[in-house]
């Protein structure tokens, strides 16, 4: 794996690969990774004759100053799985590299009703964060192929969004992968780590709740599902910023289901310090 910190070198070294016919596959990352993150590195392998990931935990996306001092960092770790992943290339940048006139230069996306729900609207500025450094990433490593994980369910529909507003949605696809969740449910993630021995037992009550929703989700009034899943989960010892049901394609809430439109079960939720997300579509 050949890892770099410049984005110039970067940028120079995969426009060689670019006249060589080769297609650039890229797997942005905050890094602590997990098997999660390595299925995407596979898919971008698989299906890219180049291989990029970058390890960035972006100050611009945290709304929280202490979650940010307290994203996990494992980088030793990360390289040696990347390695064994088969990952080509690692970006590894500095703030300065990603942010070279710093952080007063700001470009605002139009994300529209996107960043006003949801974690939009429990993590305010999140999100114009998140298009600014994947603006920025993409920017530097021009894909052919965007790799991004459906555990950010909102995330993957941000990015959607910043592709279609930049000249990337000629360039490049985003392609979307699974969740990857531990034997008992539980959705993998970084944040995970922070969780003592048994908030991480207790942790599991999330994909219990969204299975719960599925299980019973059936045309008519959802609300009732709604209720049992946040006393559930305060039950179970967890402050909750949002349990709900949203159209899969626009995020607008459902309270009546037709029994056609399509359906995501969305939850983000404090134990303790961490805060976990997870989301499970019903349709
Ligand atoms: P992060 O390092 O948390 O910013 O995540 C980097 C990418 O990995 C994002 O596209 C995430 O959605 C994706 N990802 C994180 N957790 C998982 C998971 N459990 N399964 C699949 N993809 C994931």
């Amino acid at each position: 794996m050949i890892l770099f910190k410049k984005a110039g070198d970067l940028h120079k070294w995969l426009d060689i690969q670019r006249k060589t016919g080769n297609q650039i596959g890229f797997v942005p990352t905050m890094g602590a990774l997990h098997a999660g993150h390595i299925s995407l590195i596979e898919s971008s392998r698989k299906q890219n004759q180049v291989g990029v990931s970058s390890i960035f935990i972006n100050p611009a996306q945290f709304n929280d100053p202490a979650d940010f001092a307290k994203y996990p960092v494992t980088l030793e770790k990360d390289i040696a799985m990347l390695e064994e992943a088969g990952c080509a290339v690692l970006f590894l940048p500095s703030v300065r590299e990603i942010y070279p006139g710093g952080f007063a230069e700001t470009i605002h996306y139009d994300l529209g009703i996107l960043e006003k729900v949801f974690e939009g609207e429990f993590r305010p500025g999140h999100f114009q964060g998140v298009c600014r450094v994947v603006h920025r990433l993409l920017d530097i490593v021009q894909p052919d192929n965007l790799y991004l994980g459906q555990k950010d369910y909102q995330q993957c529909m941000v990015i959607t969004k910043l592709v279609e507003l930049t000249a990337y949605s000629e360039r490049t696809k985003v392609n979307i992968s699974p969740t990857l969740r531990e034997e008992d449910g539980l959705a993998m993630s970084s944040r995970n780590m922070r969780l003592t021995e048994n908030e991480r037992k207790i942790a599991t009550e999330i994909f219990n709740c969204l299975s719960g929703i599925k299980q019973n989700f059936k045309p008519g009034d959802v609300q009732h599902l709604l209720v049992e899943a946040r006393s559930r989960l305060t039950k179970a010892g967890f402050k909750t910023d949002y349990v709900a049901i949203a159209d899969a394609d626009d995020l607008s809430l459902i309270r009546v289901w037709d029994g056609r439109q399509p359906a995501v079960a969305l939850v983000a939720a404090f134990l303790h310090e961490v805060r976990l997300i997870d989301n499970m579509l019903l349709t």
